[in-house]
């Protein structure tokens, strides 16, 4: 075993990833495989606990895939990082029925992202046990490796708290076994979407994907919500915190281009159609590179059979062995 601190993050299989997840986890993944053994969870145990999907494993498995290719296509590198499935990894429900029983009902309940997420994903109170335990299988996750350290979006946060007060209150009680893991947010902590909604997010169909193809770029880009108080391009508009903007920041290398079109946005001396114009011309940029990898990795679908394979057999042995420590200071099997 190598002595290099650890990473493990990933993302549910309940589709395709968007420039949310580039920005705010993606990014730091492929920067840090370097640095760190990178462990990346494709969580396909996790997509069951969406109503949307519970119903439908081929859109799950189907996504463990997608999501594979996207990691893939945005640069980390198999000979790197490790890459695997979550339901594969049987020790990792193991661990999260543990962790179940070191965890009240009501601090379960007590998480700002599962609120959210039963706000957005439009689940009034029909929601499963598996939604409620979703922090705790993510728990799992992370310690099933002994992370260090989690790239993640904020809306992440909470459930990187509850992580570590599961790790200390078992280290606390059977002995130490748990690391601190440490949340490491991207260079945007949460992308808007292209509604101009707080968040990126597949659930609510305002992203745009690392897969999509110029046209629908080129298409979602000049649909895109700006400053609504602006009709005219002759009226000054605003900047901060206009969606189109925050894009441009956040993919558009040319930082003059960026600052002369917001210096004429906030006089009324530019229309959004050049803003949008421009904003696609970059983005497109951006996104060539990312589908011609992921163009090779779809004419090569055995490679990516294969990567996962190899990534979720090197798990489970560390997630064996971790889960042996774990029995052993629980008094399991000694019989
Ligand atoms: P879902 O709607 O199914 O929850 P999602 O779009 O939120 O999907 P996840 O798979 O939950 O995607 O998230 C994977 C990772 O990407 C997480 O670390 C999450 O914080 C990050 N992420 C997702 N959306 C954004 C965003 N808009 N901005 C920054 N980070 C994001
Ligand atoms: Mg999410």
């Amino acid at each position: 075993m190598s002595n290099k601190k650890r990473i493990l993050t990933g993302d549910n299989t309940t589709g395709k990833l968007h420039l949310g997840h580039y920005v705010g986890s993606l990014e730091n993944r492929v920067k840090l495989q370097d640095s760190y053994e990178t462990f990346i969870i494709l969580a396909d145990m996790h997509a069951f606990a969406y109503p949307k999907y519970v119903n439908d494993p081929e859109t799950i498995r189907d996504s463990v895939i997608q999501a594979t290719m996207d990691n893939l296509a945005v640069g980390l590198d198999p000979k790197k990082a490790v890459i695997f499935n979550e339901s594969a990894v049987s020790e990792i429900y193991e661990l999260a029925v543990i962790f179940s029983m070191l965890v009240s009902h009501n601090r379960a309940l007590r998480n700002p992202t599962l609120k959210e997420e039963i706000r957005d994903k439009g689940l009034g109170d029909n929601y499963s046990m598996g939604f409620i335990n979703f922090p705790l299988l993510q728990a799992a996750d992370i310690l099933c490796v002994n992370a260090d350290v989690v790239p993640v979006g904020e809306d992440q946060l909470p459930h990187i708290e509850l992580t570590n007060e599961i790790g200390q209150k078992f280290n606390s009680i059977y002995g130490a076994v748990f690391k601190k893991v440490d949340g490491m947010v991207g260079r945007v902590k949460r992308l808007v979407g292209i509604d101009g909604n707080a968040k990126m997010t597949k659930s609510l169909n305002n992203c745009i994907y690392l897969s999509d193809t110029e046209q629908e770029v080129r298409r979602k880009v000049m649909g895109m919500f700006t400053d609504p108080n602006r009709v005219h391009p002759t009226d000054p508009g605003r900047v901060v915190g206009n969606p189109v903007f925050i894009y441009h920041d956040a993919f558009n290398p040319n930082v003059e281009e960026v600052a002369d079109l917001k210096k004429r946005y906030t006089q009324g001396l530019v229309g959004d159609v050049e803003v949008k114009e421009k904003l696609y011309l970059a983005l497109n940029n951006f996104l060539m590179p990312i589908r011609e990898k992921r163009a090779y990795y779809e004419q090569h679908p055995d490679e990516v059979m294969d990567i996962l394979r190899t990534g979720t057999s090197k798990t489970r042995e560390e997630a064996a062995a971790i889960l042996e420590e774990v029995k052993e200071k629980m008094r399991f099997h000694r019989f």
